[in-house]
């Protein structure tokens, strides 16, 4: 299959994270270092454009259908390890996103949980029923009322089992955070699981990102405390997020006003943010690829914050076909 009959427009490709079953292991939708190698062959390197060339075409206008850019979200260490020495092999300048509460006191668990459950478990349902049973609750008027969400969300991610769907379910709709929380802290208790020593090799450091920025990688902005649904934000504090990401990362960086990219964390945004862009000096904004796909065809009014990518599990599934 030619990459480029499906695609019929410039995007970026987005990846989460590489696994090399050493120090990191193989998680849903990880790629390892010959994925990464194989993706790049199939995509074709003479269509993939360094970081600055996406941008510089982007700004006058030139980028074609062919254009692709690679784009590496959340700061995500395995991404440092195992891509980016693939990158330099290729010789491609990539975008890189990093979200910035990591480097205040108070740490994103994202990862962390996604670690733990891949790591201490012999699978995925084994950590749903200790999860489970630990929240000891009857559950069943609540999936009950449920009943169309659960429906909707089977059609849309066939690959997702109903111990997923659950899962997510209960963590995001019944529980609070703090309560979602003091179960994920009773579950490390019981499997001697000490998430200090761990985070580092979880996220990158600051050393990581000025590596990155020294060989000429883009740094943008993803948002200070990744919001799973900023949009939902006022104005004001999309500001703070926003603002507060771009100081922690020139800081890091010591520059002034050199970040002029970012992407929308979960894919959420709305008019505020991109008022927000503005004022911040932004000109290129990622979104994800669903909604973005006509609005891109059309080069609407905010299109620069809309620019589409890929998942990169789409573009291994359209490898083996
Ligand atoms: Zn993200």
């Amino acid at each position: 299959m030619n990459y480029f009959n499906k695609n019929k427009f410039s995007h970026g490709i987005i990846f989460h994270h590489f696994h090399d079953n050493k120090l990191h292991p193989k998680s849903q939708g990880s790629l390892s270092k010959t994925d990464l190698i194989k993706l790049i062959k199939f995509v074709g390197r003479k269509n993939i454009l360094n970081a600055d060339e996406y941008y510089d075409k982007f700004k006058k206008n030139l980028l074609r259908k062919n254009h692709i850019c690679l784009t590496f979200d959340d700061g995500i260490k395995s991404q440092f390890d195992i891509a980016t020495p693939i990158l330099d092999e290729y010789k491609i300048k990539a975008f890189f996103f990093i979200f910035t509460s990591n480097f205040t006191q108070k740490k994103c668990l994202l990862e962390l949980y996604r670690y733990f459950r891949n790591k201490y478990f012999k699978n995925i349902d084994d950590f749903y029923n200790l999860f489970f049973e630990i929240l000891n609750k009857d559950l069943n008027t609540f999936y009950r009322k449920k009943k169309n969400k659960m429906e909707l969300w089977k059609k849309q991610h066939s690959y997702f089992s109903l111990n997923d769907i659950k899962f997510r379910l209960v963590r995001d709709d019944y529980l609070s955070d703090d309560k979602y929380n003091i179960i994920m802290k009773k579950m490390f208790l019981l499997k001697n699981f000490t998430p200090q020593e761990h985070l580092k090799n979880l996220y990158m450091n600051k050393k990581n990102i000025i590596e990155l920025y020294k060989k000429d990688h883009f740094i943008g902005l993803h948002s200070h405390s990744h919001h799973t649904d900023i949009k939902k934000l006022s104005f004001k504090n999309q500001f703070k997020e926003y603002k507060k990401c771009k100081s922690i990362l020139e800081k890091i960086l010591k520059n002034n006003n050199e970040i002029k990219t970012m992407s929308h964390p979960c894919g959420s945004y709305n008019a505020n943010t991109f008022k927000v862009l503005e004022n911040l000096d932004i000109n290129l904004g990622f979104a994800a690829y669903g909604n973005t796909k006509e609005i891109f065809e059309k080069r609407k009014k905010n299109f620069s914050f809309q620019v589409p990518r890929i998942d990169h599990p789409l573009v291994i599934k359209m490898m083996n076909i």
